[in-house]
């Protein structure tokens, strides 16, 4: 049987290290994307510098190791909290063109126009030249054609200016406004960056933005203490989109779909890139699974569908808590919509034994989707397969049937014994 040949749309981080792990699976893998067409400066934390190196994303990474101490105005406080590692995202994106090219992908520059799905999909780009691809990565960011929009946050608009500065220590800072919140960085060549994000609704007009931001600029102790006047002048602005949104459908006959076109956080919760490695991450093996063990396709889909709405959730409640934590302006429309989306569900639900069961379910075992029995808990619904290597789901079926904890945790090496009781107590075993 002839391998299908994949084409993924779009080369941000989600698309190149889907790419690049699905050739290291042996397919044979083009990359069609454009280039990001405005600049922007962007932060991320340690975990993502780990997730780019496990992608094999190591140029990218090299883009990514500017560290910088960041402030943090929230809530009538001031705090100088740790570091976060900047990036300059056209850099980092000419960074992954490298690793793909370094993995033996194709990479073909250009804009698409159409795609089509089903039986024979087709991907067509401007210029005429049409595509026959076996299987189609959907990997273009939040331009990405939405079918249907599952779950989609308040309308949120964020307006990046850039202007160059004098060369500095690089930092970062993030501060709460009424009308929203601001994200600001110097990189260490002196380009600074300063992000409003707002309700999308009541903007003033585009010419008069660059204004605009200056005013909020002027208005902040924090921009004057980490920046030079420069900073009060209006700069060149870009409008974003940054709703938060989850795609209806993220994987189906002969696609999938991943990162920000599967689902887009919420800035606030600075996990953008690291959601979208995520999703990326997983893709290969669900991919693999669909094309070389197509018996298994119901289950590698589930597999994807509900990790994606389960990432989402949990980044859309670390943004709902993060506006919550702003009491002083509680009351002001864009917080006060922000701090009850997308529901009122905590951010880890409390421990609770009567609520743990064993159930069948997705799990990925030796680079495919299969199925195995794991431990459902009410803060892990997805279940729990391992912990540090001992299957729980016969352990916990033998203390739900009634056997004493003794009885069931014998023959357990003792360090294992003491890890395993730990973790029972912490969903509220007390037998
Ligand atoms: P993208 O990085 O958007 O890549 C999509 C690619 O597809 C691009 O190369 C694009 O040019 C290409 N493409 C799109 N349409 C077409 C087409 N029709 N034809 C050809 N190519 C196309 N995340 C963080 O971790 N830290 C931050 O500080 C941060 N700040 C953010 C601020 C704002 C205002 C926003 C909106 C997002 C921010 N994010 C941040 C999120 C982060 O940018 C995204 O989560 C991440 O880039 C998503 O990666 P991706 O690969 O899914 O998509």
């Amino acid at each position: 049987m002839t391998e299908p040949t994949i084409v993924v749309l779009g080369a941000g981080p989600a698309g190149a290290a889907t790419a690049i792990g699905l050739r290291r699976l042996g397919y044979h893998v083009t990359v069609v994307s454009d280039w990001r067409r405005f600049a922007a400066v962007e932060g991320v934390s340690q975990r993502v510098l780990d997730a780019l190196r496990h992608a094999g994303l190591g140029n990218a990474l090299q883009e990514a190791v500017t560290p910088a101490s960041r402030h943090v105005r929230w809530n009538g406080q001031h705090l100088r909290m740790n570091q976060e590692f900047l990036i300059d995202r056209q850099r980092f994106d000419q960074a992954l063109r490298r690793d793909l090219a370094r993995a033996d992908v194709t990479v073909l520059e250009g804009r698409i126009r159409e795609v089509a799905y089903g039986q024979a999909p087709w991907v067509s780009l401007e210029g005429g030249q049409v595509l026959n691809p076996g299987f189609v990565v959907e990997a273009r960011g939040r331009q990405a054609p939405l079918s249907a929009s599952r779950l989609r946050g308040p309308e949120t608009v964020s307006l990046l200016n850039l202007w160059q500065g004098q060369p500095g220590e690089p930092v970062s800072a993030v501060e709460s406004l009424d009308e929203g919140w601001a994200w600001m960085a110097r990189l260490a060549d002196g380009r600074c960056y300063w992000q409003i994000t707002q309700n999308a609704e009541g903007l003033p007009g585009r010419a008069l933005l660059p204004a605009y931001c200056a005013r909020h600029r002027q208005a902040s102790r924090l921009v004057s203490e980490l920046f030079d006047a420069q900073a009060l002048a209006p700069a060149q602005v870009h409008a974003r989109s940054s709703t938060a949104i989850l795609a209806g459908e993220c994987v189906g006959d002969g696609w999938i779909r991943v990162g920000d076109a599967a689902m887009a956080v919420d800035p606030l919760s600075g996990n953008g890139v690291f959601q979208s490695l995520s999703s990326a991450l997983q893709a290969p093996v669900v991919v693999n699974t669909l094309l070389r063990r197509p018996e298994r396709a119901e289950l590698a889909r589930r597999f994807h569908q509900q990790r994606v709405e389960q990432l989402f959730l949990r980044f859309a409640r670390i943004g709902r808590d993060f506006h919550g934590q702003e009491q002083d302006r509680a009351g002001q429309p864009f917080w006060a919509r922000r701090r009850g989306w997308p529901d009122d569900q905590p951010l880890h639900l409390a421990a609770d034994w009567r609520a743990v069961r064993v159930e069948r379910r997705p799990v990925l075992r030796d680079g495919w989707v299969d199925e195995a029995e794991v431990v459902v808990t009410a803060d892990q619904p997805l279940g729990v397969w391992h912990l540090q290597g001992v299957a729980l789901a016969p352990l916990v079926s033998k203390l739900l049937a009634g056997h004493s904890l003794d009885g069931v945790l014998q023959g357990q090496p003792l360090p294992q014994q003491g890890m395993l009781r730990q973790w029972l107590a912490g969903q509220g075993y007390a037998g």
